[in-house]
């Protein structure tokens, strides 16, 4: 099935330019993700950025390295002067980071000293790289400015875990920034996360506690206060993917919606499909779309709201994979 979206309902997403197919890395090549290039750009709205070109360095261009501190690292060229570049790079990703802000999710670079998100290579004076790795300049910025927006790498896009993980959370920074920032009441608050409530669940089960005492006392709390607080602590729970154990869970719970509704044999077959899940067996699909089809057919208003049973657009497959 073809589906076609127009570009107002894309997803806006960042990306770094190479990894969209442009050529700006510093031999002139590229580092092109397909996925992200073929399949996401059904639903993502990419917008590419690349720091480096920004910053002037051209193209082709000297290679770059991260030195010193790995907490605090400085950029300098590779071979030659070890000319301090931070500053002029910093300078050129201000209003980068500026553009970040209506942005649902970003897709970095891996071990780029400028867009890698996590272990990138940080030299000391010896020329041998630290232990501990560090983030590129970029990424550090966009991680200081927006904590709480899904991000990732693309090498890492290649795990189906952390590809649905990351695709889920884009969709749901999506839908708080739309049903949520566009007007924000506590009512729709409310309303988020009642939709999410389950998906929350098979995540984080403290955190399910946690957000549900929050919002319970949050009356009283000045409403901007409360919706910082709520996307932290959300995001944040649903950054990790959800077990299948913590699937499990779920898939029972939202099957207590239907105890009147089935009889005992059907009720029988699904849990069965539940156990094969756990146990390996199938993937998380098979179990899904069974569950989905009972709960369209019988299952309230409430329960049919849960977002849990379709997070994303089923036709990327995601849980065919998990
Ligand atoms: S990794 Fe970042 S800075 Fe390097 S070429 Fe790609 S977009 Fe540009």
């Amino acid at each position: 099935m073809t589906h076609t979206n127009n570009d107002t309902q894309l997803i806006p997403v960042g990306i770094s330019a190479c990894v969209m197919g442009e050529e700006v890395r510093y031999n002139g090549g590229h580092s092109q993700s397909r996925l992200c290039r073929n399949q996401l750009t059904e639903y993502f709205r990419f917008q590419p950025f690349c720091p480096e070109v920004a910053a002037g360095f051209g193209i082709p261009r000297p290679t770059i390295r991260l030195i010193g501190d790995p907490e605090q690292p400085t950029l300098t060229y590779t071979k030659g002067k070890k000319e301090d570049l931070t500053q002029r790079l910093l300078d050129a990703v201000a209003p980068m980071v500026k553009r970040c802000e209506d942005l649902d999710g970003f897709v970095l670079k891996k071990d780029s000293p400028s867009c890698g998100m996590e272990r990138v290579k940080v030299y000391q004076e010896s020329g041998y790289p630290h232990e501990q790795r560090g983030a590129g300049l970029f990424a550090r910025e966009i991680m200081k400015h927006f904590p709480n927006l899904p991000l990732e790498e693309d090498g890492r896009l290649n795990d189906a875990r952390l590809r649905e993980n990351f695709i889920m959370r884009v969709f749901a920074h999506h839908h708080f920034r739309t049903e949520v920032m566009d007007q924000p009441s506590y009512h729709n608050l409310l309303q988020f996360h009642s939709s999410y409530k389950y998906l929350l669940m098979a995540h984080s089960q403290k955190a399910y506690k946690e957000i549900g005492r929050m919002l319970g006392a949050g009356h009283d709390q000045p409403l901007q206060e409360l919706l910082d607080a709520y996307l932290t602590c959300f995001m944040q729970a649903i950054k990790k993917p959800a077990s299948r154990g913590g699937h499990c869970n779920v898939m029972q719970h939202m099957m207590g919606y239907l105890k009147r509704s089935l009889d005992s044999n059907v009720r029988q077959d699904i849990l069965r499909v539940f156990e094969q899940y756990r146990l390996g067996e199938v993937n998380l699909a098979t179990p899904m779309t069974l569950l989905a089809h009972y709960i369209n057919q019988k299952g309230s208003e409430y329960i049919r709201a849960q977002r849990y049973l379709e997070p994303y657009p089923a036709h990327l497959g995601l849980r065919n994979q998990l």
